[in-house]
């Protein structure tokens, strides 16, 4: 993806959303050297699944990024090895294709994880969760925990 204005064959991505046309995602980019800014239409693979948050703005649902999420969520805790984490992660995603929708709201994407981590570890569920929910208040971590007991 070269840079219109100068050629240079780096630039960062400085916004993304689906585009209207299927199965495609609409790109802002900066060139890294002259700053230039220009519009890509990247065509993706199978299916994507856009995760919308909640100021509105939307990305494709990443793995990774969810992949380390939760590996916050689980630091020093030994009862979620690395390989539960994928496995966790292919089951929502598996839950998600198959639910046949193509975009989720984060909140909702959050919820999802928080079932799957409920029971798994009660530690690693309240940190998931205070990042996820963006807890500001101790009620809402209390509210959380209460959430845990039933
Ligand atoms: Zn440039």
């Amino acid at each position: 993806m070269r840079c219109p204005s100068c050629g240079h064959p780096e630039s960062k991505v400085v916004d993304s959303r689906p585009s209207d046309e299927f199965n495609s995602i609409r790109r802002r980019r900066e060139c890294l050297k002259c700053g230039n800014r220009f519009t890509t239409y990247e065509r993706l693979g199978d299916n994507p699944i856009i995760v919308i948050k909640s100021d509105g703005t939307s990305q494709v649902f990443d793995r990774e990024k969810l992949y380390r999420g939760i590996s916050i969520a689980c630091a020093k805790r030994p009862n979620i090895p690395n390989d539960k984490k994928s496995e966790i992660i292919d089951q929502i995603e598996a839950e998600l294709r198959n639910s046949g929708r193509n975009e989720i709201k984060s909140k909702d994407l959050g919820d999802i994880v928080l079932n799957h981590l409920k029971g798994l570890d009660d530690v690693a569920y309240i940190r998931f969760a205070s990042v996820y929910k963006d807890f500001q208040t101790i009620e809402e971590f209390q509210e959380a925990l209460r959430g845990l007991e039933h």
